[in-house]
């Protein structure tokens, strides 16, 4: 139980070299899809530690999901840096998130773009992240409580979608509030069935094309649609 304690992180130091170190596993694990630098600069600022139950801060920076209460999760690392990186996000766009859960990725998303905006159904959960990120500073992260299915139809368009719970086809609200040359990824499938993470981009033209990335696992989007 000593030894235990005596490795609990406590300081703003520890929590630093647990987050370098968590950003060196998410590089050496990326194998040949390296997140880029900006993604990886966003990874290595975001205080992850502060966004999960406070028990649980010991643990943040294992490259694990974690539970962060109603049943929901905060994603694994590797994922939202994977998820982030294929957004190719500048630093003039303005994203849409749906499923802000602890507001963890919100935050990283928001380390590299204009704006974002992110839509959370269940009310306690969203309440928690708006203030948290408020907080911490994210002056450029809105969000609200909702159902993210049918998106954010007074902010948009947007330059990049990302949806954070698996639906089992993509949303048309969501291709609708994406711009021409704008990109969404979202997890596609059913619950405890395989799903993939899916890149679905809109072309200049409007032309709609998707690519299969990974295999992931995420819990569901819910809602009435
Ligand atoms: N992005 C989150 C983070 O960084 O902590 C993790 C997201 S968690 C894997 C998925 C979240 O999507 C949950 O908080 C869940 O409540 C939310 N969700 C599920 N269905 C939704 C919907 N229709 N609209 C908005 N949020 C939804």
């Amino acid at each position: 139980f000593l030894y235990f304690c005596c490795f609990l992180p406590s300081h703003a130091a520890d929590f630093d070299a647990l987050r370098n170190k968590m950003v060196e596993e998410v590089l050496a694990t990326s194998g040949s899809s390296p997140p880029g630098p900006e993604v990886m600069a966003a990874m290595g600022k975001v205080e992850r530690h502060r966004f999960v139950p406070a028990l649980l801060a010991p643990v943040a920076y294992r490259n694990h999901p974690l539970p962060i209460g109603h049943g929901q999760t905060i994603s694994q690392p590797l994922i939202v840096a994977r998820m982030t990186d294929l957004l190719k996000i500048k630093e003039s766009d303005k994203v849409l998130e749906i499923g802000t859960g602890s507001g963890y990725q919100a935050a990283v998303l928001g380390e590299i773009a204009k704006a974002v905006y992110s839509i959370e159904i269940i009310e306690p959960l969203g309440k928690l992240a708006e203030e948290r990120l408020k907080s911490l500073g994210y002056g450029n992260v809105k969000t609200k409580v909702g159902d993210g299915y049918y998106g954010w139809p007074e902010a948009a368009p947007f330059d990049a979608i990302m949806v954070t719970a698996a639906a089992s086809h993509v949303p048309p609200p969501l291709l609708k509030q994406l711009k021409p040359g704008g990109r969404m990824v979202i997890p596609l499938g059913a619950s405890f069935m395989t799903q993939y993470l899916m890149l679905v981009e809109k072309r200049q033209d409007g032309l709609i094309t998707t690519r299969q990335i990974v295999p992931v696992s995420f819990v569901p989007l819910t809602g009435g649609h």
